[in-house]
C-alpha cells in the first residue's frame, strides 16, 4: 500500500486532523471533499492507517503490526478495523463494464436490517480489534442511492465510541443537507503542477507525458492518468492535423477507432461510444484554450500551454470556436441517446474541417 510510504501533497491537512485527534477532538464523521482525481481517497486511506498505527496518531510508521495488516491488502489494506466502500473499483472487479458507467451505492453496503456486519452501519456497531478505532471509508459518497443516504443518516445520528465515518466526494451537492450538516467538511485543493508531475513519473507515465498530463488536468493525478489510460493526446493530435489541413475528415475518423486507449464497454460499439465521448471532450478542451488564446489569455496559464507556446494552437475568430465548442457539446449531449458514434465523430470532424476552410478563406 503505497499511501503508507508516501503521498503527495495533502500532508498538511492530514496533519492538521491527526494533532486534532491526537487532542480527543477528532468529530465521528469528515466530508474529505474537493475537485475529482485529486487523491482524496489515497488521503483517507493514509489519514485512517495513521490514526490506526501503533505510533499514531501521526504519519504511520510503515512497521508495526497495524501498518503490516495495512501493507498487505494491497492498494486497500486489510486491516479488521477499517471498511472500504469503494463502488467504482467494485463494479469493475465483480462484474461487467457496462455496471463501471451506472455505478452506484446501494442501501445493503450502508445498513442491512437485522444487522449483518457486512456493512457500513453493522461495522461500526462492531468493537474494535485493536482497542482502537473503527473506521469505515465511503469512496465517491455521492454515488449514495436514496434509501442508502437515508440509512446514514442514522448512523451518523448515533456514531458509537471511537467510529469514524470518512465521506470522500467530489459532488458535495448530491448529498443530503442533513448528511453535509452532521459531517466537518475537509477541503482538499488541486496539487501544484511540480508536485503533480512527480506523482505521474511514480506512476510510470515519461517524464514529457506526464508534464503535459500535469497541466491538462489541472493538477489533478487521477485524472492526468485517466487522460492517459484513454490515450487522449494521440486524440488530441489527431484534431490538430485536421486543424492543419493535413488530414480529411474521413481519414481523421478511419484514424480514431485505431488509436490506442482503454475504453470502457461490454460491446465494440459501446467501447466506440465511450471513445467518441472522449474525443469530444478532448475536442471541447483543445477548443476552449484556442478561444482562451484569441481573447487574450497568456499561453502558459492554459491547459494545453505547450501546444500554446510552440505555436501549434490555432487562433482564429472568437465567435467561430465558441460556435463550434456549443456544436461539440451538442453532439456530446446527444451521445446520451442511441446516436452512431461514427456518425457523430464524421459530424464532429467535418465540422472542424468545415471551421478550417472557412478560416482560409476570410483570413486570405
Ligand atoms: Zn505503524
Amino acid at each position: 500500500m503505497r499511501v503508507l510510504d508516501q503521498l503527495f501533497g495533502h500532508e498538511e491537512t492530514l496533519e492538521g486532523l491527526w494533532r486534532t485527534s491526537a487532542r480527543g477532538r477528532l468529530p465521528h464523521a469528515l466530508l474529505f471533499e474537493g475537485p475529482s482525481g485529486i487523491g482524496k481517497f489515497n488521503a483517507a486511506l493514509r489519514f485512517a492507517s495513521g490514526l490506526l498505527c501503533a505510533t499514531g496518531p501521526g504519519a504511520p510508521c510503515g512497521t508495526c503490526p497495524p501498518c503490516k495488516r495495512m501493507r498487505s491488502g494491497g492498494r486497500r489494506g486489510n486491516h479488521p478495523d477499517l471498511y472500504l466502500v469503494d463502488p467504482v473499483e467494485e463494479a469493475r472487479e465483480g462484474s461487467s463494464a457496462k455496471k463501471v458507467l451506472t455505478v452506484s451505492i446501494k442501501i445493503e453496503r450502508i445498513a442491512v436490517r437485522g444487522g449483518d456486519e457486512d456493512c457500513a452501519e453493522g461495522f461500526l456497531r462492531l468493537v474494535s480489534v485493536e482497542d482502537g478505532w473503527r473506521i469505515v471509508i465511503l469512496r465517491d459518497a455521492h454515488l449514495m442511492q436514496a434509501p442508502a443516504q437515508n440509512a446514514l443518516l442514522k448512523t451518523l445520528e448515533e456514531p458509537g465510541k471511537n467510529t469514524l465515518l470518512i465521506l470522500e466526494t467530489s459532488q458535495a451537492a448530491d448529498l443530503l443537507p442533513t448528511i453535509r450538516s452532521r459531517c466537518v467538511r475537509v477541503n482538499f485543493e488541486r496539487l501544484p503542477l511540480e508536485t503533480t508531475e512527480k506523482v505521474l513519473v511514480q506512476e510510470g507515465l515519461e517524464f514529457s507525458v506526464a508534464g503535459t498530463l500535469a497541466a491538462w488536468s489541472g493538477g489533478a493525478p487521477g485524472e492526468a492518468l485517466r487522460l492517459d489510460r484513454e490515450g487522449c493526446i494521440g486524440i488530441r493530435e489527431l484534431f490538430l492535423t485536421v486543424q492543419t489541413g493535413e488530414r480529411g475528415a474521413f481519414g481523421a475518423v478511419a484514424e480514431l477507432w485505431k488509436l490506442p486507449g482503454e475504453f470502457i464497454g461490454s460491446t465494440p460499439k459501446a467501447r466506440d461510444r465511450h471513445r467518441a465521448r472522449v474525443a469530444l471532450d478532448v475536442l471541447v478542451d483543445l477548443l476552449g484554450d484556442e478561444l482562451r488564446l484569441a481573447e487574450g489569455v497568456a499561453p502558459e496559464l492554459l491547459a494545453q500551454r505547450e501546444l500554446a507556446v510552440s505555436g501549434a494552437l490555432r487562433v482564429t475568430n472568437p465567435v467561430m470556436l465558441s460556435r463550434l465548442i456549443q456544436s461539440c457539446l451538442e453532439l456530446r449531449a446527444a451521445m446520451a441517446g442511441n446516436v452512431s458514434p461514427d456518425a457523430t465523430m464524421e459530424r464532429c470532424f467535418l465540422l472542424l474541417e468545415e471551421s478550417r476552410v472557412t478560416t482560409e478563406a476570410v483570413f486570405r
